[in-house]
């Protein structure tokens, strides 16, 4: 209890904690007058200079006027182990060991913008720390499809969560003085002929879920850099996306930063340069032969590109090295890595992202003084997550697993017997590109042991789920079963003692139907960073009650999620077209009344919360008001406990299909045994509107509106019927 207390003092002050440091506009008068000067002073080779790669992860600067180059770092969740400067190698030194932070969805489960803030600030630090000017994350692109190999990297399925929670973390790296790049802009929503596809979809989805995370991420978190995604869209590259970059990106949102391609992404010069692409990257040619390199320089020469279009580049990037200080060191963040701090943030991320899914009979939390016996079963009770994955991959200066923490919690008091339950049968093979080898055999024999010790011990704790050789960058899962037969094991475990705790660790949705048959209480744990093992440990034992919420449907079988009931994944003729439009996630599942295994939003705690007179402050709202609602909530159970309280809209009567829900603000608070406390949650009238296709711009209809206060996507407790006149 003292611990529950402590946390909750803590979480009192995380609230508090700013998201923000001031003023972080990369234009000023007195910036731009700065740079008008350098781009006098710059050759037109020096200029070009700025705009491509001169080594894997760095562009160059011009070291006669004092500008240093650009270093760029991987990535999302922890600053990427250094590679050697012209390969992919990883140059083996001993300084570059970093914290890892849990990944984006794990993130996403805490439903807290203030955490994000502070993941995202300790990101920064580690950064700077590392010698580092360019961040490439946020990953914010939105989870439509479950089997996407880097959904573990992204958020959510919803555009404005994943908005808030980037917008905050964008926030928090650039206030270390380093560039945040959210990518991969945009539609990179699977792997499968990532570098090939050619995405169509209606332009409402993509006003109304694709973009909005990358608007908010441009005029909310001024965020500095953008990188485009591998895909096509609309026929064009994004990379070369002219509707995309310099329409919707710059002239509509006003983004001043510049535009980087993912790595190897850029397919040509005169088309890219024009489109609006600033900066290539990533290439395997020589850099000189990079498209805006010599080409680039040609293309100028000759005529084809105005020169004025050089100098806006080389603006961009000079306004983000100003930004940055990268000029002045003295004034700059020294940031610091693998601090007790950033290991703080981590473990308060973790703890808050845990989803207790499963509770049956109360069987959490586990009470140390009444066990005595442990089974801890499954590869995942001793695997390592941090590396792997690709590119997002972290050199771990330590991560503690499950057993491990066990081990230091429990260690004296209780007995704990570790079996290994299932093996990883799986490798990625690199041979013609990138391949997973697996192999689904289950091993009877260990099956069988785990069904042994389960039944001779009070608990058994089974950790389940995935590894990097499926949540992974280049590779898209074949389905949604857990790999090595993990259900079979499940199964014969819980057979073997009915107080079977599952812990499923993993990024991305996965079948949990044999686990909700089997278990009684089942709990997500994600792939949650340096102290992953210590906060599900604090979770199973009710020292942190949990209060994550899921940030993606699980669905009852993959044939319910909108891309593949459409048969829309992956496309043909290297072509997807999003059929389901607007319908994504939960959107789907509630638009066609498809009952899913758990819903977007859920998440249980050992507490209970009670939800009592909501009230909006008005009846009828014009455009340009803002709403107010307000509930009040009550904790009714015996342990102090955080609830996500989540506003849902919907128009009953519409011109055009509207779905049947959409999240459009949330508020997490905690409150002690007892207690109530007012919660009021904000939207402005103007979140109600649509993309109308048929004038190209947001309406707002008149007419009534329906707002659905509840505790996940499916719990609503309140209604609330109010009128846009
Ligand atoms: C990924 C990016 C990453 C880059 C550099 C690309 O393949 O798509 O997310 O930042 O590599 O490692």
């Amino acid at each position: 209890m003292a611990t529950i207390i402590g946390t909750l003092l803590l979480a009192v002050v995380v609230s508090l904690a700013a998201t923000d440091c001031g003023n972080r506009n990369l234009v000023s008068p007195v910036i731009e007058h700065k740079i008008d000067s350098l781009l006098h002073e710059l050759t037109l080779e020096e200029k070009i200079a700025l705009l491509h790669a001169n080594a894997k992860f760095s562009s160059a600067g011009v070291a006669r006027l004092g500008i240093p180059e650009l270093k760029y770092t991987d990535g999302p969740y922890g600053i990427r182990e250094e590679m050697k400067r012209h390969s992919w190698q990883p140059a083996r030194i001993t300084t570059d060991s970093a914290t890892y932070f849990p990944t984006g969805t794990a993130l996403a489960a805490t439903w807290n913008p203030e955490l994000a803030y502070l993941y995202g600030a300790a990101l920064g630090s580690e950064a700077r720390a590392r010698r580092k000017d360019v961040l490439l994350g946020p990953a914010i692109n939105l989870i439509r499809m479950p089997l996407n190999g880097r959904n573990f990297e992204f958020l959510s399925e919803d555009p404005y969560l994943n908005a808030r929670l980037s917008v905050a973390y964008i926030n928090g790296v650039q206030c270390q003085d380093v560039a945040a790049c959210v990518k991969h802009f945009v539609l990179n929503n699977q792997e499968r002929h990532r570098s090939e596809i050619n995405v169509t979809l209606d332009e409402r989805a993509l006003r109304e879920l694709y973009l909005p995370p990358f608007k908010a991420a441009v005029i909310e978190g001024h965020v500095y850099t953008v990188m485009t995604a591998y895909n096509k869209f609309q026929n064009a590259w994004c990379s070369e996306n002219i509707f995309l970059l310099n329409e919707i990106l710059k002239k509509e949102w006003g983004f001043q930063g510049f535009v980087v391609s993912d790595w190897a992404g850029t397919h040509s010069t005169y088309e890219a340069a024009l489109a609006g692409l600033d900066v290539e990257m990533g290439t395997e040619r020589e850099y000189d032969s990079n498209y805006f390199a010599r080409p680039l320089l040609a293309a100028v020469e000759t005529g084809r590109i105005d020169p004025a279009i050089i100098d806006d580049k080389a603006r961009r990037v000079l306004r983000v090295m100003f930004a940055c200080k990268t000029t002045d060191t003295d004034k700059r963040s020294y940031g610091a890595r693998n601090t007790p701090g950033h290991s703080k943030t981590v473990y308060d991320v973790a703890a808050e992202s845990i989803v207790l899914l499963k509770n049956t009979g109360g069987l959490l939390p586990l009470r140390a003084e009444h066990v005595q016996k442990i089974a801890v079963i499954g590869d995942n009770a001793v695997r390592k997550h941090a590396s792997g994955g690709f590119g997002a991959g972290v050199k771990a200066k330590y991560e503690i697993t499950p057993l491990a923490a066990l081990k230091q919690k429990l260690g004296d008091i209780v007995h704990i017997e570790f079996t290994q339950g299932y093996r990883k049968q799986s490798a990625i093979h690199f041979r013609q590109g990138i391949q997973r080898e697996t192999n689904d055999n289950p091993d009877i024999f260990l099956i069988n042991k785990a069904a042994e010790v389960a039944a001779s011990v009070d608990v058994a704790l089974v950790f389940v789920g995935l590894n990097h050789d499926y949540d992974t960058e280049a590779l898209d899962r074949e389905n949604l079963i857990l790999p090595y037969e993990q259900d079979r094991l499940v199964k014969t475990v819980a057979a073997a003692n009915p107080k079977t705790v599952v812990i499923i660790i993993a990024g991305s949705p996965v079948d949990v139907n044999e686990i909700n048959r089997s278990a009684p209480a089942v709990i997500w744990g994600w792939l949650n960073g340096s102290e992953a093992g210590k906060a599900i440990t604090d979770v199973l034992f009710g020292d942190i009650n949990p209060s994550g919420k899921m940030p993606f449907t699980l669905p009852v079988d993959l044939e319910h999620s909108p891309a593949h009931a459409l048969d829309t994944y992956p496309g043909q003729h290297m072509c997807v077209e999003y059929k389901e439009g607007i319908l994504v996630g939960y959107r789907w599942y509630e638009t066609k009344k498809i009952e899913p295994a758990y819903c977007f939003g859920y998440g249980l705690s050992y507490t209970s919360f009670h939800y009592l007179n909501c009230e909006t402050d008005k009846q009828l709202y014009h455009i340009g008001d803002t709403i107010q609602v307000k509930i009040q909530l009550q904790n009714t159970g015996d342990l102090t406990g955080a609830e996500t309280v989540q506003l849902y809209v919907h128009k009953p009567e519409s011109s055009v299909l509207r779905p049947a829900k959409e999240l459009k603000a949330f508020q997490k608070i905690m409150l002690q045994p007892g207690e109530t406390n007012a919660v009021t949650l904000w939207l402005s009238a103007s979140d109600l509107a649509f993309w109308d296709v048929t004038t190209n711009n947001w309406k707002l209809e008149p007419g009534e509106y329906k707002l659905m206060l509840g505790s996940s996507s499916m719990d609503i407790r309140f209604s609330k019927d109010i009128i846009i006149e």
